[in-house]
């Protein structure tokens, strides 16, 4: 699929191969991604996500290729020359392309790319619906804080709950629930709100972020706190968050229904609240 591709600061499409074999990105998964949804041609959080990509930088060691309103300015251009009004817009920022060797060259240029892309958002019916999610080891690296493009662990845990017919997998280490292999978990229980706490375990979500302050801000409590995984048995309600589910809930854990099946009032109320604010 031909899409724009901005590509160290000059636009072509998706069709030119443009990465080198010894970018370090490709080499050695020396690389920050990030994701953001536009509707309309608009982009929605799009600070947020500047500002979590420039500190996963940061927290790495590789200089940022764009200032705040570069990036803004960058990012409303590649939207305009897209032909579609909605999806979603990938970025990758990798330490650049040097000869191979664990140690990188402290002067190397950084990668910068980001490309658009169409993309079937849920609809009404499955965020009525909801998901069905499986269990799995966390078997991740230990700064899962960094939206590096590290993701085979991920990968494989998304693999296992497609092939258990399930949609989302959620991460457990130590006998706690972390999140999910790309998105934030919530439990639901006696009508507080309960997903982990921003640490080095969990991606701090753009979504998780907004969802939290909705929910305070309608008095429901929020509980920032690990989840046991036996309070998995115990819920009254489950939803994920990401930037393309939103507030999406989860309706079976393991092949146990939750709550009949059905989407809960909580995660209802949250998921109105969210989709009118992306929308603003
Ligand atoms: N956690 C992980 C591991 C993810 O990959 C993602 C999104 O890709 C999220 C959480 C949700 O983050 P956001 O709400 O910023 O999309």
């Amino acid at each position: 699929m031909s899409d724009v591709l901005l590509f160290n600061g000059r636009f072509t499409t998706t069709d030119e191969r443009v990465l080198g074999v010894e970018d370090r990105g490709f080499q050695f998964g020396d690389a920050v991604y990030e994701v953001f949804k536009f509707i309309g041609k608009r982009p929605a959080f799009l600070l947020e996500h500047y500002r979590r990509m420039e500190q996963g930088l940061r927290e790495i060691e590789i200089r940022c290729p764009w200032s705040e309103t570069e990036f803004a300015s960058a990012m409303g251009e590649l939207l305009q020359r897209t032909s579609f009004d909605d999806g979603i817009v990938y970025i990758q920022v990798s330490r650049g392309e040097a000869e191979r060797a664990h140690f990188w060259p402290e002067n190397v240029e950084p990668t910068a790319l980001a490309y658009s892309r169409r993309f079937r958002f849920p609809d009404e019916a499955r965020k009525d619906r909801g998901i069905r999610v499986i269990t799995t080891e966390d078997c991740r690296w230990h700064r899962c804080h960094v939206k590096s493009v590290n993701l085979l662990g991920n990968a494989l845990a998304k693999k296992q709950a497609q092939r258990a017919g399930a949609d989302e997998a959620i991460l457990l280490a130590e006998g706690f629930v972390r999140e999910g292999a790309s998105s934030n978990f919530f439990a639901v229980k006696n009508g507080a709100v309960i997903t982990h706490p921003l640490d080095e375990h969990i991606l701090p979500g753009v979504v998780r972020d907004r969802v939290i302050g909705l929910a305070l801000r309608s008095k429901v409590r929020v509980d920032e706190r690990p989840l046991r995984e036996a309070e998995l048995f115990d819920l009254d309600e489950a939803f994920i968050t990401s930037t393309t589910q939103g507030v999406m809930p989860v309706t079976e854990i393991d092949g146990r229904v939750i709550r009949n099946g059905r989407r809960g009032g909580v995660t209802e109320k949250l998921q109105l609240a969210f989709d009118e604010l992306e929308r603003a």
